[in-house]
């Protein structure tokens, strides 16, 4: 999930809260650059050894063994051979930001707190992303139409628990951390760190495009999902636009920071060249541009700096042209992505400008239609060659002690095109996706080359782990979980005669709702005292869950005559809550293989019916019974302690350095 999942689903939200929130994002940053500047202050010793992990998101045990049988993948093959290869227990529920903090933190989530990519305020039923808060306020002066702002807010990760990184770094390990999920703002506490998925866009999202286009009627005027639709009227072969980034935080009246930019089509209508302040680029129909370093203008003579890569679609019979995300510029990050701060900085100026944003893909674009199948394929390519050019600069450097380096193009490739390799897909067609059946085993294959690459600087007491956080299946059944509890009596709506429900509980009356569920795999009891307007008295809590329980573990979904629904897992039987009972699920719903939490029920929808054909672009997901999806462990040579799953494998790490008790605090 990734918050793979997650991006696309609270995007329109977002872009609500980016406007709001967006300004703040870049007055934070000023402060937290200097905390993780000078948190980064430790002498780390020669350890004489090291260890490299890689972090395959997505990486699916099933395929992995097959491709492997078929000789797709020598160099996973050479290390399966000479040391181990075994499945990898996900978390529960297998969802990217609860997998990596299990991992990352060695306790599951009722230890760090993340339980799924969003959270609700029980005494709002308000939903939030899990894993970082970003919080205003601080005291500003105003003159004029002017704001100054005396005091930042802050970046919070709410991650709980000490990282596997840290005893190493107090042990004099150095530890180079690179994209890590669920580790933004980064800890501070590694030698080196860049932060990954969950780094937000200039706007404060996960990734919010543009799509500059002359066709007065594209996408109906609708606001799509994860980007926005920019009209645009070329005059005398020139088009003349600005992209929008966060409000002004020097303004009372709010107003949006821009950056503008000036398309002049050529006479044969083949290319266009772009200027955006002193930056040229000359564009063909179909063609890429490298990254435009961008400079949004604000009051009082600031200034924040951002990059964009542009796509130039068509130039007839409409002008259209995506720009992506604003990404914080590494060069002059507005936010803290890497420690120390200018590490952002030395990796952009060896080896380019990169994706700052975490999940880079730009499955929205695909989602929204805005590109095709082959446009987003060329982009996902052109975000896993970045990463791979830079992992090159980082292995190169890397001498001694533990090197984690992320990669996410599996994981997002595989959501978008797994139909291509699924003909039992509901959604599947042969001529349309017969073509793309090899993509994906393209990208692991590719990703084999990096581990070969690895392999190839290890010493005799090096070791070579490659790891993933969860497997990958087909996505075919979409379960509106709220709805199957409407249907049940659990959950009590307001209107019953309402033609279209407006999602995120609009119409759920909460005096009479026993349940609800949220997130992906997320179900809750009403509880008084807890929620705003309980039901449940708390001493029912738990008879009321096993009463769920038992009937959702009867669901059979009359398209597949099989259980749509695995397993069902009471919090108390999975987690060691500490402290986050008000935060926990009650029940986490384990779905069937095949079938997962639908999009609209994961924030609060009500859709007419329980089960139906998911004929989304997004075709695959892992987001089920964790059984159903193991991800890969490999080692080069036996591990000190075993490690069937990721809640044990930092434990199993850090041994390799002599440090024998991780979680410190464990049970
Ligand atoms: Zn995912």
């Amino acid at each position: 999930m990734t918050v793979c999942c997650s991006a696309r689903l609270l995007a329109a939200r977002q872009s609500h809260d980016a406007r709001l929130k967006g300004s703040r994002c870049v007055r934070v940053g000023l402060a937290l650059v200097v905390a993780v500047a000078l948190a980064s202050c430790s002498r780390p010793q020669a350890t004489g050894r090291k260890v490299i992990v890689l972090g395959f998101d997505g990486f699916d045990y099933a395929l992995t063994r097959d491709l492997i049988a078929q000789g797709r993948l020598p160099n996973l093959a050479r290390l399966a051979q000479t040391g181990s290869f075994a499945p990898l227990g996900s978390s529960i529920p297998p969802q990217s930001p609860v997998a990596w903090s299990t991992f990352i933190t060695g306790t599951d989530a009722g230890q760090h707190a993340i339980f799924d990519f969003i959270h609700r305020d029980a005494k709002t039923m308000e939903p939030f992303l899990s894993t970082t808060k970003t919080e205003g306020g601080g005291r500003s002066i105003s003159i004029g139409k002017y704001q100054f702002p005396l005091s930042g807010g802050k970046v919070e990760l709410l991650r709980r628990g000490e990282a596997f990184w840290e005893p190493l770094e107090a042990r004099g390990v150095a530890t180079t951390i690179i994209r890590m999920p669920a580790n933004f703002p980064p800890s501070g506490k590694a030698t080196r760190e860049l932060s990954g998925m969950g780094t937000p866009d200039l706007l404060g999202t996960y990734g919010t495009f543009a799509f500059f286009t002359s066709e007065p009627f594209a996408f109906g005027g609708r606001t799509l999902s994860g980007g926005v639709v920019v009209p645009v009227d070329p005059q005398s072969g020139v088009v003349r636009a600005a992209i929008e980034g966060p409000d002004d935080p020097f303004l009372v009246e709010p107003q949006k920071t821009h950056a503008d930019f000036v398309c002049y089509i050529d006479a044969a209508r083949r290319y266009v060249k772009l200027v955006a302040g002193s930056e040229e680029r000359l564009l063909k129909i179909g063609e890429w541009s490298d990254w435009v370093p961008l400079e949004l203008k604000m009051a009082a003579l600031q200034k924040v700096h951002a990059e964009a890569r542009f796509y130039l679609k068509q130039l007839d019979p409409y002008f259209e042209l995506y720009a992506s995300p604003l990404n914080l510029d590494p060069m002059n990050p507005a936010l803290p992505i890497s420690t120390p701060s200018k590490y952002a900085t030395e990796l952009a100026a060896a080896t380019g400008r990169f994706y700052s944003q975490g999940m880079p893909e730009e499955t929205k674009g695909l989602k929204t239609g805005v590109l095709t199948r082959d446009e987003f394929l060329a982009q996902a390519r052109i975000a896993g060659e970045e990463n791979i050019r830079q992992f090159g600069y980082v292995l190169d450097r890397f001498r001694d002690g533990l090197l984690f380096y992320y990669f996410g193009n599996a994981d997002q490739v595989s959501h978008m095109l797994w139909r291509a390799r699924d003909p039992q897909h509901p959604a599947y067609d042969a001529a349309k996706d017969a073509p793309y059946a090899h993509v994906i085993d393209d990208i692991y294959a590719g990703l084999d080359r990096v581990v070969g690459q690895a392999a190839a600087t290890l010493g005799p007491s090096d070791l070579l782990v490659v790891m993933s956080d969860h497997g990958f299946t087909s996505w075919r059944r979409s379960f509106n979980l709220n709805s199957w509890l409407r249907d049940n009596g659990y959950l009590a709506v307001r209107n019953p005669y309402l033609r279209e429900d407006p999602g995120n509980f609009g119409n759920v009356d909460w005096t009479k709702t026993r349940a609800y569920a949220l997130g992906l795999n997320g179900l809750y009891i009403n509880v008084k005292g807890r929620e705003e307007s309980g039901t449940v008295a708390p001493a029912d809590r738990a008879a009321l869950a096993r009463e769920i329980s038992a009937k959702l573990l009867g669901v059979v979904d009359p398209a597949t005559h099989q259980a749509a629904i695995a397993k069902v897992f009471a919090r108390e039987e999975v987690y060691h809550l500490r402290a986050t009972e008000d935060l926990a699920p009650d029940l986490i719903v384990g779905y069937a293989k095949g079938t997962r939490g639908s999009d609209e029920s994961a924030l609060g929808g009500l859709p007419p019916e329980v089960l139906v054909n998911n004929t989304d672009q997004w075709s695959g997901d892992h987001c089920m019974d964790p059984e159903a999806v193991p991800g890969v462990l490999f080692a080069s040579r036996a591990l000190s302690k075993p490690a069937p799953n990721l809640q044990s494998l930092a434990a199993a790490i850090v041994a390799e350095f002599g440090v024998e008790r991780f979680p410190r605090a464990v049970q």
